[in-house]
């Protein structure tokens, strides 16, 4: 089976209240410590896996992501985080950039308004990303970034955003609606599979990398902030035991995963 790469959802607490967040950890009543965020990558990197995409939440809220990104780098794993921009800093990136291969930062929109109103942030998103990037291009970092189209962003023309930014990879989800997770929020935001190529049609010279939501089920290997693999399994999660408690190979027969889909959905890339 190939495990080339892995998301880690450590850290449950988000600074934003995106409508259609569909990881959303703050109601639980337990998160990793940093010791047992250490043996699960300490495991991740024993079963073979190549990556680790530090992610939430958001995880740069963590006090210890800086740390967990040096440890993982030590072990020769490539090291990524997902996020909002809210903690990579100039302090930040000074600090840790040596320990950072890639960062994905996520925006849907070219107009304050419109992130604003999807809870993305408190209306100065746009200029926030764009600083962000500048600062990650001048360490060498890759970027990444991430766009959820939806129903207030699919007639959007995000070229001049994108140009702008420079990303190595722009990602572009369809908005996925997720049972238990962002299921009562985005009836209003869904948008059909025409209306999503439509999006990419106007974006195809900037050669974006699309997922729709047929694509994204059982793509990904995720680690929620319990220590557990989850898995979207025709639009609900489903979950593992705990790996600290059972191990990785045990925990990961408790969900579905396939590698082909993860190999077409483009998850395979030059690091
Ligand atoms: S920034 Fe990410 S984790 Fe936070 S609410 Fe938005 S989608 Fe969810």
């Amino acid at each position: 089976m190939v495990l080339e790469s892995i998301n880690f959802h450590f850290w449950p607490y988000c600074n934003f209240k995106c409508k259609y967040c569909f990881a959303r950890f703050e109601s639980s009543n337990l998160k990793l410590s940093f010791n047992q965020c250490i043996k699960i990558i300490n495991d991740i990197s024993n079963a073979g896996i190549k990556k680790i995409n530090f992610a939430g939440g958001e995880p740069s809220l963590s006090p210890f992501l800086g740390d967990l990104l040096k440890y993982s780098k030590n072990l020769g794993l490539i090291t990524s985080i997902i996020s909002n921009g809210t903690g990579i800093t100039k302090n930040f990136l000074k600090e840790f950039s040596k320990s950072i291969d890639w960062i994905g930062l996520s925006i849907d929109s070219g107009l304050e308004l419109t992130n604003f109103n999807l809870g993305r942030g408190n209306g100065n998103l746009v200029k926030k990303i764009i600083k962000r990037s500048v600062l990650i291009h001048k360490t060498g970092i890759k970027l990444k970034i991430n766009t959820v189209v939806n129903r207030l962003n699919y007639q959007e023309d995000l070229s001049w955003l994108i140009k702008r930014i420079k990303p190595e990879r722009w990602k572009v989800f369809q908005i996925l609606e997720i049972k238990n997770q962002n299921h009562p929020y985005i009836a209003n935001l869904l948008i059909s599979n025409t209306e999503f190529e439509n999006f990419l049609n106007r974006h195809l010279f900037l050669k974006p990398i699309a997922e729709t939501n047929q694509m994204m089920i059982e793509s990904y290997l995720m680690i929620d902030p319990y220590g557990r693999f989850y898995q979207n399994t025709n639009n609900s999660y489903i979950f593992s035991r705990p790996i600290f408690k059972v191990g990785i190979e045990s925990a990961l027969n408790e969900i579905t995963y396939n590698p082909k889909k993860y190999i077409q959905r483009g998850g395979l890339y030059a690091w």
